[in-house]
């Protein structure tokens, strides 16, 4: 019988939600809900001076916000907080001893400044940095007199020389390290008495009961350290997958010091990105489904997402890309719901002018040209202005013209019209009328029209936009047009 899959996704609290860990998170996500499986989040949160309440609140929201929601906690019921690895200390602390009692492990006595002599003597040498395992083989004289001096010791675990640690990989293949290059005895446990990541994070997986680790390419060193904390453990190995690194388009790592925020999950959902884009976007960029399909939803991932058409090679992320899934989204997810999503967005404007009816067809004809929604206030600031501004050269160039004069005329003389509740198409219809009437067309009808009542040439459907506006509207910005022709 084959275990229920475990897979969980382990943040380091220490900074925003990572576009990268969201990958992971959501091919984690995926994984277990393809499988039926378990997804857990927990947080690892050992290094006590980086890590903040802030960021774990991040990174809490980011994840929620993208729909991954996990499935355990250290409450009964749900909605579950995280795990968090701080209160298993002594836990950890514990099994280190163990480790300790089957000479696995040992105190290690190096102060800080002895370890930086190494350093740099092999550095000097040109050789590997590396411990080289002096505090192994310590007498009691030794120890003693360590203690006397002060010196509160780490645990350090025994690394075997001369020997390749190997494993398939679910997404990279054949995986193989050598010992030697793993920088010699591992500190496990700090003088602190806290657990470093590598010792913390096998103890929780075995813990927890993990399937699958899948997390970032950059971790596949750590794996073979980890594999031999597994073995002295006497523990099984989960299936390891690497997924690949993301790249910016120069080939560059995504990092906070060269993209700033644009790397955070909290700018894309500030500035008004679509959840439901991010994690499409995310989701293709490593992988594609067996059906080729470019568009999807996290549901409709579920049934076909696996390990084996992860890609082994470097992502690339393109905001440009995901734009393009952004304004998709936009444009097609349920009018009421992007209306729900615009509106803060549009919190400095009186929105009480508008039922939420008409405040639906200002999103529905603005949503069309926009990118992300936080461009929706400019896009649709001429709906809410008391006064429409006409930049000079477009009032002196074209509402000078007799014409125009003649068409905004014939437009306040048909107000009824274009009456509350009027239909856009009825509205358009009476311009192209009026069009008609005065043997105009095309810019020469269109545009005094658009200018006068947006302030520019282009925007959203004229009919809509006539339909929203209503005759009051229309009337007084014409008028106060009118007076300055
Ligand atoms: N805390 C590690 C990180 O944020 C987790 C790596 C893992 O999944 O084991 O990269």
């Amino acid at each position: 019988m084959t275990s229920k899959a475990r897979v969980r996704i382990a943040p380091s609290p220490t900074g925003h939600l990572h576009v990268g860990t969201a990958r992971t998170a959501l091919y984690n996500y995926l994984y277990a809900r393809r499988h039926e499986g378990v997804f857990i989040m927990r947080l690892e949160d050992t290094d006590e001076v980086r890590s903040d309440e802030h960021f774990t609140e991040d990174i809490v929201a980011g994840l929620k916000w993208l729909g991954l929601n996990w499935d355990e906690g250290p409450d009964i019921g749900g909605p579950y907080p995280p795990y968090t690895q701080m209160e298993k200390t002594d836990h950890y602390e514990q099994i280190a001893h163990k480790l300790i009692s089957q000479g696995k492990a040992y105190f290690c006595y190096s102060t800080p400044e002895e370890l930086e002599a190494l350093r740099e003597e092999q550095k000097a040498n040109g050789a590997a940095v590396r411990y080289d395992n002096r505090g192994r083989h310590l007498s009691s004289e030794q120890v003693e007199k360590f203690r006397l001096e002060g010196r509160v010791p780490v645990i350090r675990f025994k690394v075997e020389e001369e020997r390749i640690v190997s494993w398939h990989d679910a997404i990279k293949g054949e995986i193989q390290i050598h010992t030697n290059d793993i920088g010699g005895d591992m500190v496990i446990v700090k003088s602190s008495g806290i657990a470093v990541y590598n010792f913390a994070v096998v103890v929780d997986d075995v813990d927890m009961k993990m399937t699958h680790v899948i997390r970032g390419e950059d971790h596949i060193h750590n794996t073979a350290k980890q594999i031999l904390l597994y073995e002295a453990l006497g523990e099984t190995l989960p299936v390891f997958a690497h997924v690949p690194l993301m790249f910016d388009m120069e080939r560059q790592k995504l990092s906070k010091r060269k993209h700033g925020e644009a790397v955070h999950i909290s700018k894309y959902r500030k500035d008004g990105y679509m959840p439901e884009a991010i994690v499409n976007y995310l989701a293709q960029i490593s992988w594609t489904p067996a059906d080729g399909k470019e568009l999807f939803t996290l549901e409709e991932a579920v049934p076909c997402f696996d390990l084996d058409r992860v890609s082994k090679s470097p992502a690339v992320f393109d905001v440009k890309r995901l734009d393009w899934f952004n304004s998709h989204y936009i444009r097609s997810l349920p009018l009421s719901l992007i209306t729900d999503r615009a509106l803060p967005y549009l919190a400095q404007y009186d929105l009480s002018q508008y039922s939420r009816a008409q405040l639906e067809q200002i999103v529905s004809v603005v949503r069309e040209g926009l990118t992300s929604l936080r461009e929706i206030k400019d896009a649709s600031s001429f709906f809410f202005a008391d006064q429409v501004i006409i930049p000079v050269e477009l009032a002196e160039g074209l509402l000078k013209k007799e014409s125009s004069r003649n068409i905004l005329n014939k437009v306040c003389e048909s107000l009824a019209v274009f009456a509350n509740e009027a239909e856009p198409r009825a509205c358009k219809a009476r311009v192209e009328e009026i069009g008609k009437e005065l043997g105009l067309k095309g810019k020469d009808l269109y545009w005094p029209i658009r200018a006068a009542l947006c302030g520019c040439t282009s925007g959203p459907d004229l009919g809509a936009t006539l339909a929203i506006l209503g005759p009051d509207r229309i009337k007084s910005r014409i008028e106060a047009l009118l007076q300055h022709c």
